[in-house]
């Protein structure tokens, strides 16, 4: 088991294969604000050559809307149809539920507005509430707003105790639903830093309440179940391009779809050789290259 190489001879049949291509996006079309090698002419080339293309983020930070304005503005030829996040996932599953009561939201405006833009009431609490502040004690009881049926945790750079304290609080009610965007450990970052990821929230929030959250994110079928819905995909001919073995390789394979690793992001030949060793399945790709404008310098040779 072993991941093969993208290579000229085998690049017009591998790109022939495929009907549908999902492309992870940092780390892949994008490593913080620069745009990765080619990946804006290979994107288009395979759209323009009649491939349907998806954009899937485990990021909640930004609303389906602010990622259509990033693509386009990075030269992507999109469609906001095209575009999968996290959050959106989220705010979608719980209109689709018809959810009528509030969310306690950990998390960034942007994921407050894709909650809004699907019609969920919402709360938060500030970064500068204390822990001394909240929640109060009456006649022996922590006073919570009643109306709160979900617990909702995506990025929240302003995550502290208060917010765990409360969070974990809502979820001491059995019917108060726990969901999260995603549950990546860290960020890549171009230099060497580590940062941490929604994970860390969900896992703080986790520990405290003794609960497990439902996590939308990759490497979770739920992405692909909401693209599925809104056109026909044949898993047989996707294509997977993800740059994290832990969420992007495991998700194609939890969807029975191929999948490409691009060494541009988090996951390293190091870390392929580590999996071979462990003889991790899951996390072995079927295929790697460098960066994702290999695909097209392979087609010209
Ligand atoms: N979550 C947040 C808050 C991020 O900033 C990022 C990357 O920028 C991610 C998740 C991972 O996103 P992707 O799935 O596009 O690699
Ligand atoms: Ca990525």
């Amino acid at each position: 088991m072993a991941a093969v190489k993208l290579s000229k001879d085998i690049a017009r049949v591998f790109v022939n294969s495929f009907d549908t291509v999902l492309f992870d996006c940092d780390g892949v079309l994008w490593a913080g604000s620069k745009v990765l090698y080619r990946a804006v002419e290979t994107v288009n080339y395979l759209k323009d050559s009649g491939k349907q293309i998806f954009y899937v983020t485990n990021n909640s930070t930004k609303t389906r809307a602010q990622y259509l304005e990033k693509l386009m503005k990075l030269g992507f030829n999109a469609d906001e149809k095209e575009i999968a996040t996290s959050g959106y996932l989220v705010a979608s599953y719980l209109e689709s539920i018809n959810f009528q009561q509030t969310v306690y939201l950990i998390g960034s405006k942007g994921f407050a507005e894709e909650l809004r833009n699907h019609g969920i009431k919402h709360t938060q609490i500030g970064p500068d509430t204390m822990a001394t502040d909240m929640p109060t004690y009456v006649n022996g009881q922590i006073e919570l707003e009643s109306e709160i049926g979900a617990v909702v945790i995506g990025f929240d750079e302003h995550l502290s105790y208060p917010k765990i304290l409360k969070a974990a609080n809502y979820l001491a009610n059995p019917n108060c639903l726990f969901l999260a965007s995603n549950a990546d450990e860290t960020f890549p970052m171009e230099i060497p830093l580590v940062v941490p990821g929604t994970g860390v929230m969900v896992k703080a929030v986790e520990t405290a309440s003794q609960r497990t959250a439902k996590v939308f994110g990759k490497p979770s079928v739920a992405m692909f179940e909401a693209i599925s819905k809104q056109c026909k995909i044949n898993p047989q001919r996707t294509l997977m391009i993800g740059d994290r073995c832990n969420t992007d390789i495991s998700f194609g394979k939890n969807c029975q779809l191929t999948t490409l690793l691009v060494l541009s992001g988090v996951t390293s030949l190091k870390h392929l050789e580590q999996y071979k060793h462990d003889e991790q399945h899951i996390l072995m790709p079927d295929f790697y290259t460098d960066v994702l404008g290999d695909i097209l310098d392979l087609l010209e040779q």
